[in-house]
């Protein structure tokens, strides 16, 4: 197959380039060039895009972008905006892979330019994939590694609305029911990038498998949750095992896995979607504010994660940043930037209930997050989180008497007959 990564930010282009790539006429383009047809994948949020509306694969996160080129597989990779590194194309001179760039804002110097214009969508989409082609025939060595991982994405707050109830009784109630109960103890947003600064992947996934563990429902989004996905937290029996009692109970009996793959990082937005949706149905406050839920970013990176982070906070969400805060000065002296800290956390609470916060320590995030989620439970007046409440899950019940001799089998599932 010819392979083509797609990589950055803009639906609109790597949406054309899907569509293009099955035409016929890119097809027989392909089998005349010796290949079978084209393959496509995504880097970045480009591969949430594509993941999530077309079933595309992903090639990886943001810290993956050199990995898939180092294959010396890709014949191109067609990049737009953002989280595009600009050392890519000196990478690629050492292999046959093309970088296409696309956007007048992004031209690297190196790359081929075939700027997208919407008004010529399938007409450059075409073009594009016709490029990554003729470059086939310069393929050398490859080294694939045989790495993979399934998954379920696609969890847009219109779908998460059908699947809790179905086409007559589409509803978030079981969900805030699962919430009031205390089976579901709160709902943690794990989102954003990944950061050269700490070990790739660590800071999501250590936080995310132990808000799991603590019947805390994640829903990710961008580079976090490739990083879940990696782990097969976003497969619905594969993940079970590795989630508490209440939590697994509703994913069971829903059909979900644990960690909910909602988009891009541009999708962030659906979450307050989804919290909307949750107030609106009732039992879990008046605004979002209220609700037992906090928004992570354990890897942040880029500017538009903060901007991402002040509207939500302006939401009312609780928002917390990883690694190192941008706007705290010296240690142990008070200055301007104290005050602004000060300000982005109790000051912006006190005017949109939501507030930010960066805390470099995962299990300093874990700890805030699940003392966040018992003080908003306990200010709405629901039963404190015990995980022994809820017991094991139906699948555990049945492993165990499948133990047991028929009879006693029968005894446990039906009682004793005449008794
Ligand atoms: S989540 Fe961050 S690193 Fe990943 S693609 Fe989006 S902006 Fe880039």
């Amino acid at each position: 197959m010819v392979n083509v990564v797609v990589h950055g930010h803009e639906p609109t282009l790597s949406e054309m380039i899907v569509a293009a790539s099955q035409t016929p006429e890119i097809i027989e383009y392909a089998k005349a060039a010796g290949a079978k047809g084209v393959s496509l994948s995504g880097i970045c949020c480009t591969a949430n895009e594509i993941l999530m509306r077309q079933g595309i694969p992903a090639a990886g996160n943001f810290l993956q972008q050199e990995l898939a080129i180092l294959t010396g597989a890709v014949e191109a990779m067609v990049v737009d905006v953002q989280c595009i590194m600009q050392a890519l194309v000196d990478l690629a001179s050492n292999f046959h892979t093309q970088v296409i760039t696309t956007s007048p804002k992004v031209k690297i110097k190196g790359a081929t330019h075939i700027e997208f214009d919407e008004h010529r969508a399938l007409t450059i989409a075409k073009d594009i994939l016709k490029h990554a082609i003729d470059n086939f025939k310069n393929r050398g060595d490859t080294q694939i590694p045989d790495v993979r991982e399934d998954l379920i994405p696609g969890f847009s707050h219109e779908y998460i609305n059908y699947m809790l109830g179905g086409t007559y009784r589409a509803s978030f109630r079981p969900l805030n029911d699962a919430i009031i109960s205390g089976r579901i103890r709160g709902v943690a947003a794990i989102v954003g990038c990944n950061n050269p600064r700490s070990q790739h992947d660590y800071l999501h996934t250590v936080v995310t498998k132990e808000l799991l563990k603590q019947d805390v429902l994640v829903v990710q989004t961008g580079c976090g949750a490739i990083a879940s996905a990696k782990l097969g937290l976003l497969l619905g029996e594969a993940g079970l095992d590795q989630v508490g009692p209440g939590l697994r109970e509703v994913c069971e009996t829903v059909g979900i896995p644990p960690v909910l793959h909602m988009g891009s990082c541009v999708d962030n937005t659906r979450i307050l979607t989804v919290l909307t949706q949750v107030v609106d149905e009732g039992g879990l406050g008046e605004d979002i504010d209220e609700v037992p839920a906090v928004g992570l970013a354990p890897e942040w990176m880029s500017e538009k994660a903060l901007s991402i982070a002040t509207y939500c906070v302006a939401s009312g969400a609780y928002v917390i940043f990883g690694g190192a805060s941008p706007v705290s000065g010296m240690p142990d002296k008070m200055s301007d930037s104290d005050i602004v800290l000060r300000y982005i956390s109790e000051g912006w609470e006190e005017l949109y209930g939501g507030k930010l916060e960066f805390i470099a320590d995962p299990q300093a995030m874990i700890d805030k997050t699940l003392e966040h989620i018992d003080a908003k439970r306990a200010a709405l007046g629901l039963p404190e989180y015990d995980p022994a409440r809820f017991g094991r899950s139906g699948d555990d019940r049945m492993r165990e008497l499948e133990t047991l001799p028929l009879a006693e089998r029968q005894a446990a599932l039906y009682g004793t007959p005449g008794k």
